[in-house]
């Protein structure tokens, strides 16, 4: 068990840096489209700043390539203060001596936003001078940022080994809910997963192969797994690098007892009148592109789903960004929502589908990870997790 913050005596007066991902998507005008992550976090900071913490937030912004105004976390600072009960304020640095001036002015409970930590090229090439300057800041460190901890950057990976640490509210929550889906899960367990690419979804499907009874594939994906089968996809979108992987994950499945299930109809387009008709169909015609799954599909899944103890789902079950092919991956999440089972759903996009039904509320838990939720379930444990302490009683 990893040291978290309810295991920190005496944060009176401390400086503690706190890192985040307030990774939010934000308008060209700098207004925030989703606050979701921003909300929360509000509670790891409302109970640093209740016990009397200085707290310093460091966090990122999109994929800046050195300083880059729309990616300031600026905008942040607002919500932040009408979210918390205790002081905010914004520095345009995130190390040097404006930082570590605005530091001192701190009072008990307060909170200082530092500028997004990826304008500084030291951050995510893990520099560790780069680490010690912003170590130097303060005196305990805390990582509640999950959506990064796959990776090794400086603020996360590179400070914790510098300080002494603990994990936030957040992250705690994260580690529980997805080990459990690997130690523990509730049976049945269904794990669906869907999404473009064999390749970035081989492993975890392999993963949930020893976990899961049953493994649904959807998504643009599916159509390797259905070739590997000797199946006719026209002219999906199909990798012949992973026709391999995907036989031997089939195989794999086979032999372990599990269930596979892939698509029996879909959703396709010809490719000639692309903003034209849209067929459904069971067996594509050598012109057909598959972009969704097909109702017999949507029907054969909820089947599934409703007799489940436990459901994983990852990755759309189409090319939901066009309406004409969102129904597949609707119809899924509302039949996850109608489920009995325990329910934790991760993937930025596959959030966004949850949303966009105005299902949340009917999730047991969402994952804020993207890579990373993908990763934890991999491994079992995330590089920037790792660093940190284990508790001791
Ligand atoms: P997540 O972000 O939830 O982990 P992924 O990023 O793996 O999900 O996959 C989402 C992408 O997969 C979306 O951009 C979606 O359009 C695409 N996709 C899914 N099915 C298809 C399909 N049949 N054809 C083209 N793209 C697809
Ligand atoms: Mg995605």
């Amino acid at each position: 068990m990893k040291r978290t913050i309810r295991d920190l005596a005496d944060l009176k007066g401390k400086v503690v840096l706190l890192r985040v991902d307030f990774n939010v998507p934000l308008d060209d005008a700098g207004k925030i489209l989703d606050a979701t992550r921003v909300i929360n976090e509000i509670p790891t900071i409302q109970y640093l700043s209740d016990k009397g913490a200085r707290i310093v937030i460091i966090s990122h912004l999109g994929r800046p390539k050195g300083f880059d105004i729309r990616k300031s976390l600026w905008p942040i600072t607002l919500l932040l203060s009408k979210k918390l009960k205790c002081n905010v304020t914004f520095c345009n640095y995130a190390v040097g001596d404006e930082v570590k001036e605005r530091i001192s002015l701190l009072g008990d409970g307060d909170v200082l936003l530092l500028e997004n930590i990826r304008f500084y090229e030291g951050e995510t090439t893990c520099d560790m001078d780069f680490a010690r300057e912003l170590a130097s800041l303060g005196k305990i460190f805390v990582d509640d940022a999950f959506g990064v901890a796959h990776r090794e950057n400086a603020s996360n990976y590179g400070v914790a080994r510098l300080l002494p640490n603990a994990i936030g509210f957040l992250m705690e929550r994260e580690i529980k809910e997805l080990t459990q889906i690997v130690e523990n899960p509730k049976k049945p367990f269904v794990a669906i997963i869907g999404g473009a690419k064999v390749e970035t979804k081989a492993k975890i499907i392999d993963k949930l192969l020893d976990q899961a009874d049953t493994v649904i594939i959807g998504g643009a994906m599916a159509y390797t797994f259905l070739l590997a089968k000797g199946k006719d996809v026209g002219s999906s979108l199909v990798e012949p690098k992973s026709i391999d992987i995907a036989r031997a994950i089939i195989f794999n499945a086979k032999e372990k007892g599990k269930k596979l299930l892939l698509p029996i109809d879909h959703v396709c387009m010809k490719e000639r009148d692309k903003s034209k008709r849209v067929y459904k169909v069971e067996k594509m015609q050598d012109d057909m592109i598959g972009y969704d799954i097909g109702p017999k599909t949507a029907k054969l899944y909820a089947q599934e789903i409703a007799s489940a103890g436990q459901i994983f789902w990852n990755g759309p079950m189409g090319m939901y960004e066009d309406k004409r092919f969102i129904k597949g991956s609707k119809s899924l999440a509302q039949s996850i929502a109608n489920s009995k089972a325990y329910s934790v759903v991760g993937g930025g996009d596959t959030v966004a589908i949850i949303n966009a039904c105005h299902l949340a509320s009917k999730i047991n838990f969402i994952s804020t990870g993207g890579g990373a939720s993908l990763k934890f379930i991999e491994e079992g444990t995330l590089p920037a997790i790792e660093v940190i302490q284990e508790k001791t009683i």
